[in-house]
């Protein structure tokens, strides 16, 4: 028995499942599409890839509406490629990362741009500027062998109706077996972890009114209303 209740983190729904797949963790990769890398002021590190995380009470799910949030001037839209991982793996080859792939969906990374760039350059977490409240937007999940290859598909976003992000996920500089297995290197990946892949080029700002929809090929697609900040 706990002391009090809190609030309730939504399932995922899967298609072709009746039950919801439970939001674990939600990892992020940073900068993995390059026009995107250079539109941030970098150039492509094909090192290792990076991550940040999100906390789980952050999500909701695609047809939300949400406040535009507090302490930003600058919230932007980033549109990504979401892989869920459906077995245990710590340390796994690329093969057997691309076998824990139980399902694939569309996300949104919402950020509070300006605040990530502060954090940046003052060599601070990133924190403010992307665990933002509702700022982990999911949309229902396609069962990776339903969805087959990641390649050719394209992902793109619109903001009432215009296109401000369009690419493919063969744009991605990580791909999806490279990230499930590079990221095995520091976590006990397990069922219930989200990972988004990163966004393509032309994130940009939204304001409250906004419309935001987007889609990768294949995928059931994602919306959200940014509202009147509180
Ligand atoms: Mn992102």
């Amino acid at each position: 028995m706990s002391l009090f209740t809190l609030p309730t983190i939504p399932d995922i729904p899967v298609k072709g499942e009746s039950a919801g797949y439970p939001i674990g963790r939600v990892f992020c990769v940073g900068r993995n599409y390059a026009a995107h890398a250079a539109e941030m002021g970098f150039e492509v590190d094909r090192e290792a890839p990076f991550y940040f995380t999100k906390s789980p009470a952050n999500a909701v799910l695609t047809g939300a509406s949400m406040p535009y949030p507090p302490g930003t001037e600058n919230f932007h839209h980033e549109m990504e490629l979401v892989i869920a991982i459906g077995k245990p793996v710590f340390r796994c080859s690329k093969e057997q990362g691309l076998d824990a792939i139980y399902a694939y969906g569309c996300g949104l990374d919402m950020t509070r741009r300006d605040l990530q760039i502060a954090s940046r350059n003052k060599q601070r977490p990133w924190d403010l500027g992307k665990d933002v409240e509702d700022s982990a937007v999911f949309a229902p999940l396609t069962k990776a062998g339903d969805f087959g290859a990641v390649g050719q598909q394209r992902i793109w976003l619109e903001v009432n109706g215009e296109v401000k992000q369009d690419a493919t996920l063969e744009e991605l500089i990580w791909k999806v077996d490279e990230i499930v297995s590079d990221l095995s290197k520091f976590y006990h990946l397990r069922p219930g972890d989200l990972i988004m892949t990163g966004t393509p080029a032309g994130v940009g700002p939204v304001v409250a009114g906004d419309v935001i929809a987007g889609g990768v090929d294949g995928l059931d697609p994602i919306a959200l209303t940014i509202t009147d900040a509180e």
